[in-house]
């Protein structure tokens, strides 16, 4: 707790004479001193005032240098400003750099070597900041004796304060008068009233909206029709793999209505009110003490304020949301203010019925008025079903009118002269009843909202010489927001990865193991539980506990501070976790390593250890290089179909794990094969490919829980891996093939060069052999005639003679046997297409094996002996989980490929 102070100490002191008006050293007794937070600054108070007034200062210095592409190239033409630029900017980076390695981040900032560009050192910032306020949380909930373990966590600055241990907050005497109005202690959870439970599915979000008023283009008839939205395929009373066959083709048919935004068309031919876009006298505010504030928590007042608003010209509007305790996060809160009165609507309370402000809010006559509307916009539709067609968002307009700050407290003293403060902001929405002065706080989001949106409006023309570009451009942007869609946090066999690279972190293979698994354990959980993710398992935590791999349950609970109450719960499964990832073999990996290619085999070890998992490119001759000892053999699983499996398969692969678990992998050798295959097989490969899921890109592996209509979503996230991953396959693919091949060939010319040495070798041999008998018989002939000289020089000759036989060539060619016959020379290189190893079986229902021969005519029947779940599990790949759906899931508790609405 005290580093932070000290380092700032350390520098205050150090920057001479910047705060020496401050630092009035001499009339400070002892006592004083020891009261101080640190030299110079009575309390927290005088260092933040100070603080961020030197912030301010040198944002203004900033904004006041010379502009890059500008004038910045003309000073730059002069050796001495460019010295000074480069002398002060390393500064600057030096100060960086330390701070951030005080923080124990990466920090090589200034070393040009180890960082290619700006784009680098700017994610270097910024994953910083993202530590040191990670940090900051948890020193401030350290410091206010929180115990996460028993209560929800009131933001940082809220809390009670209760076991007060650290000096930090004796000084905060004044703000005790805030906290004791959010001293509610356990917040009941409102997802457990909602009558729409919580969708905490891994399958994108389908918009919430079932009647579409303004609407030019008619609502699709997936959202009027509640039976189509409602039906699941297990509900159709026809057989399982036909219900979802059958399922699979109505859905098929809605699915670019599903993911549509509901107002696209209506936004795309909306055009603003030309009496909008010119000017018009600002109205101004009715003092807040002047004006009625009502609370809408019941039907009857929401239809009233409805009708309200669907008679005025403009409102604002703003939320409130949780999103510590909740998956999804929740929108507890709506502003509203008219000119005339304010509102605050209970969103936890009539989440279910808010949707009828659709009337007003997606009316193009009525402004809608919200600051920095970006989040609103995704919470609106995520909980509530709204949209909003004709929005005015204040952010925006700041931003063209290049105010100096764009914040709503800004605008608020800059436009109304109102202090406010966002105190509460982060205060915990979810508290019912509403203290008086969050409902205060709330209320003054959106009251001078109008009045600002005719300032800012004014001077929108006012900038523009009463032109209506700029307005129209704020308008336009405006509009863009409101086109937003919610996109619902998808959980890929990939996400692991991106968090790490966004962490930074450098990890072996047993830690990037653990990260993997501790990784796919919350996501699981936090959606089940409907916590956050940041609840159930803090990213910081989560790293501590894949560096430090304990191998005592005790440990990973020591990894924690405060304990999370799920990883309490949980601890017995973590540690299972970590067993599981120290298990791996050790390989040390290194940060980028996926970037580096290259085809000398240990490099392509390297590239592995990105996805350890991801065997498929483990080529053969890497594992050559291998012992079977560590081999990566054992693969952790989280969210896999067949764990009971896992043993089975481990004992055929082990010693050879090169077995791609992508399917797209799979296919392509099958392909590769195509020209040993007979017809029959072909056609039935074919057959096979026209059944296939058209969802299959979405199911690398088994241990995936996704889903299968994100593909049909553009502005999912899953969408966009997709794409990216089949390109990036595709290209893996033909890489991987051109690699196989060069290997095969090679493997080939050496076996054939082998064979020609052997064979060479073998003669030289033999003749030398010849020759040497026929030596030994002069020798011995020599030996007999002076066999006086004794058995030294014959033995001698001996030896040299052993040097000579075959032997020591046999020994050669029995260790160079084994890659001969991994790959025969091309005579024998015909293999028969094996059935074992394809899909077919599937078709061939089960049948022994000897009837390898598709039979089309026997697919019907097939298809019902599918039902087992267990058969499928084992002999189904990919291509032919099309229509099953992974029945085997549903009764595990995850069956999340079917968006329950
Ligand atoms: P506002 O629009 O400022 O009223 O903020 C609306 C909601 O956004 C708040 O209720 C918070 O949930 C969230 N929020 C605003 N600012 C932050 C922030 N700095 N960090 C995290 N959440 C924030
Ligand atoms: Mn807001
Ligand atoms: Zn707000």
């Amino acid at each position: 707790m005290y580093t932070a102070p000290n380092k700032m100490m350390d520098s205050s002191k150090s920057s001479d004479s910047t705060n020496s008006g401050l630092q009035d050293s001499n009339s400070k007794t002892d006592d004083e001193e020891k009261d101080e937070l640190c030299p110079g600054f009575r309390n927290a108070d005088a260092f933040v005032k100070y603080g961020l007034g030197a912030v301010l200062s040198a944002t203004k210095a900033s904004a006041g240098l010379p502009q890059a592409g500008d004038e910045y190239d003309f000073y730059r033409s002069f050796p001495a400003f460019r010295e000074f630029c480069e002398s002060q900017g390393d500064k600057l980076l030096h100060c960086m750099s330390q701070t951030m390695q005080h923080h124990g981040c990466r920090s090589h900032l200034r070393d040009r070597n180890k960082l290619t560009g700006l784009e680098e050192r700017f994610d270097l910032v910024v994953d910083s900041n993202d530590v040191i306020l990670e940090r900051v949380g948890i020193l401030l909930d350290e410091a206010d004796g929180v115990n996460r373990t028993q209560q929800p966590v009131l933001p940082a600055g809220f809390q009670p304060p209760k076991i007060v241990v650290s000096s930090w907050n004796r000084m905060g005497s004044s703000r005790s008068e805030t906290f004791r109005l959010l001293q509610a202690k356990n917040v009941a959870r409102p997802q457990l009233k909602f009558k729409e439970k919580v969708d905490n599915s891994n399958t994108p979000f389908i918009p919430k909206i079932f009647i579409k008023p303004n609407a030019i283009k008619p609502l699709p008839s997936y959202f009027t029709n509640k039976q189509i939205r409602k039906e699941r395929p297990e509900d159709l009373d026809v057989p399982a793999a036909l219900a979802d066959f059958i399922h699979h083709q109505r859905t098929q048919e809605h699915v670019e209505d599903m993911f549509a935004h509901p107002y696209q068309y209506e936004l795309d031919h909306f055009t603003i009110p030309e009496g909008l876009l010119s000017k018009a006298e600002p109205q101004m505010f009715k003092p807040m003490a002047e004006t009625k504030c009502s609370f809408v928590d019941t039907l009857e007042d929401l239809v009233d304020l409805n009708e309200k608003l669907c008679k005025v010209s403009e409102f604002a509007v703003d939320l409130e949301h949780h999103s510590y305790r909740s998956f999804l996060g929740l929108t507890c809160l709506m502003q509203i203010s008219t000119r005339e009165e304010d509102f605050i609507i209970d969103t936890i309370e009539l989440r279910s019925e808010l949707y009828i402000l659709n009337e007003a809010f997606t009316d193009p006559a009525i402004v809608k008025v919200f600051h920095g509307a970006d989040s609103d916009i995704e919470w609106l539709q995520k909980d509530l079903g709204l949209y909003v067609v004709n929005l005015f968002d204040t952010h925006q307009a700041s931003r063209a009118l290049n105010l100096a700050r764009h914040s709503l407290d800004h605008l608020l003293k800059h436009f109304c002269d109102v202090e406010s403060d966002k105190r509460y902001q982060l205060a915990d929405w979810r508290i019912r009843p509403l203290p008086d002065e969050m409902m205060q706080y709330a209320r003054t989001d959106t009251h001078y909202l109008p009045y600002i949106y005719d300032r800012v409006r004014a001077q929108l023309l006012d900038f523009n010489f009463g032109q209506p570009g700029l307005l129209q451009s704020v308008w336009n942007k405006s509009k863009d927001i409101s086109l937003k869609k919610y996109i619902k946090p998808i959980y890929t066999e990939e996400s692991y990865l991106e968090l790490q690279r966004k962490q930074k972190r450098s990890f072996n293979t047993q830690q990037l193991t653990a990260f993997r698994l501790l990784f796919a354990w919350r996501d699981k959980l936090a959606r089940q539980e409907d916590e956050s993710t940041g609840f159930t398992l803090p990213t910081h935590m989560m790293i501590k506990i894949s560096e430090e791999l304990p191998r005592e349950p005790q440990g990973i609970i020591a990894c924690c501070n405060p304990v999370p109450p799920l990883v309490r719960q949980h601890v017995n499964e973590l540690h299972l976790l970590v067993q599981q990832a120290r298990e791996m073999p050790l390989l040390k990996a290194e940060l980028g390593a996926q970037k580096t290619k290259g085809l000398a085999p240990l490099k392509k070890l390297e590239v592995t250890l990105f996805g350890p998992h991801d065997t498929s490119k483990v080529s053969e001759s890497v594992l050559h290089h291998c012992s079977p000892d560590e081999m990566p053999v054992k693969q952790g699983m989280l969210f896999s179909e067949d764990e009971d499996k896992m043993d089975v398969g481990e004992e055929k692969t082990s010693g050879l794990v090169a077995t791609a678990k992508i399917t797209q992998f799979e296919e392509l050798e099958t392909q590769n094969d195509q020209e040993s295959s007979s017809v029959a097989q072909m056609k039935a490969r074919r057959i096979i490919e026209s059944f296939e899921n058209p969802f299959r890109m979405y199911l690398p592996s088994s241990d995936v829980h996704i889903s299968k209509n994100a593909k049909f979503d553009p502005s999912s996230k899953i969408f966009e891996i997709s794409k990216r991953w089949k390109l990036q396959s595709i290209e893996h693919q033909q890489k991987e093939l051109e690699a196989k091949r060069e290997a095969k060939r090679k493997a080939k010319e050496e076996a054939k060069e082998r064979i020609k040495k052997l064979k060479e070798e073998r003669n030289e041999a033999k003749q030398s052999y010849q020759e040497s008998l026929q030596n030994v018989a002069t020798v011995r002939q020599q030996a007999a005639e002076s066999a006086k000289d004794g058995g030294k020089k014959r033995e001698r000759v001996a030896s040299e003679i052993g040097a000579l036989t075959p032997k020591p060539s046999k020994k050669l060619m029995k260790s160079e046997e084994k890659p001969e016959k991994k790959d025969p020379p091309p005579q024998d290189s015909f293999n028969p297409f094996d059935y074992s190893q394809s899909n077919l079986k599937v078709f061939a229902g089960n049948k022994p094996k000897d009837n390898t021969q598709f039979d089309p005519n026997r697919q019907a029947h097939d298809f019902k002996k599918r039902k087992n779940p267990k058969g499928q599990k084992s002999s189904f790949g990919a291509g032919n989980r099309s229509m099953s759906y992974m029945a085997g899931k549903s009764d595990r508790g995850f069956r999340q490929n079917w968006p329950k609405r």
